[in-house]
């Protein structure tokens, strides 16, 4: 089966649209993009046109690569004090020059749509999670839409950042699997992968989980972009082996890209409904 994170995506938004109606004051979104990195450009895009469609006040503030560390942080104080902004991202990576860690921290916790800043982690790490992290919380509802109960299933991640890695294996924790977080260090892959009822592969590497070393019936949630050697789009998964073995798995585009926007949409409505007390 393919999980289509697009279809369900599509779902989210046509719920956010219905919470909407008849509200004159809109969620408010801004997102800080600084320099030119192609990839960056085309996900702020794609973000700003989501937001508009779905009637939010959406503000792009696209800085020069070499914008000092004090003009970004300067901007999100800024953010911070606007009535009509909810929620603000600074998409990630930031040039070298500037502390990215610093720059999350500066984000007020209830405006922080990314769930990035150290409380909103904190929060998350004690299941207490609300702004969470939009790549795992979309894996979560993408896992959950399958109906199939994820109380003691075995769930193998592969990758440890605090972008996707690590929050996705603090949330499958707390829908009662057993997770083993396997990282660059790790030591025999193949023996966890073969064990795993739900992989996650958030590595970066084109095709590095191949369909031989699965568990048959497995789950598989693919996070990686990468490109291939003929320029085309692929995840982390060896998409047409992984298929034969699991029952369940994303595609490439189409999986867990949609529902990354998706839940960023989520997370300002949330924060949104907090500033109004609903
Ligand atoms: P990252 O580079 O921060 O982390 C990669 C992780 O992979 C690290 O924790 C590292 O330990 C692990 N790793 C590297 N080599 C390994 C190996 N040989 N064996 C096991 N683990 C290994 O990357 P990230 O920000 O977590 O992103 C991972 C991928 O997901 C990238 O392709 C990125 O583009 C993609 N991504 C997609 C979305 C989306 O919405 N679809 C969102 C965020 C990231």
């Amino acid at each position: 089966m393919l999980i289509s994170g697009k279809k369900i995506a599509k779902e989210v938004f046509a719920q956010i649209k219905q919470e909407l109606e008849g509200e004159d004051q809109k969620p408010g979104l801004a997102v800080v993009l600084v320099g030119e990195d192609p990839a960056s450009k085309i996900y702020v895009s794609r973000k700003h046109k989501r937001a508009m469609s779905l009637g939010y006040h959406q503000e792009t503030h696209l800085l020069s690569e070499d914008t000092p560390q004090e003009e970004l942080l300067t901007l999100i104080d800024r953010l911070n004090q606007d009535e009509k902004i909810h929620g603000i991202l600074v998409q990630l990576p930031l040039p070298n020059h500037i502390d990215s860690s610093l720059v999350l921290k500066r984000i007020k916790p209830e405006k922080d749509v990314d769930g990035f800043h150290p409380y909103n982690a904190g929060l998350l790490s004690q299941g207490q999670g609300h702004l969470i992290p939009c790549t795992a919380k979309g894996i979560a509802v993408m896992l959950e839409s399958l109906d199939i109960p994820l109380s003691g299933l075995h769930a193998v991640v592969i990758g440890r950042s605090n972008i996707v890695g690590r929050p996705v294996a603090q949330l499958l924790e707390q829908h009662n699997c057993t997770v083993t977080l396997c990282h660059s260090r790790t030591q025999n892959l193949n023996d966890h992968l073969s064990r795993a009822d739900i992989v996650v592969a958030a590595v970066g590497k084109a095709n590095f989980v191949h369909g031989s070393a699965l568990k048959e019936d497995c789950i598989v949630i693919d996070v990686g972009i990468n490109r291939s050697e003929n320029g085309s789009l692929c995840g982390d998964v060896d998409f047409d082996s992984a298929r034969e073995k699991a029952k369940a798995i994303t595609p490439v585009p189409g999986g867990v890209g949609p529902m990354t926007i998706a839940m960023l949409m989520k997370n300002t409505l949330e924060s949104w409904k907090r500033f109004h007390n609903h």
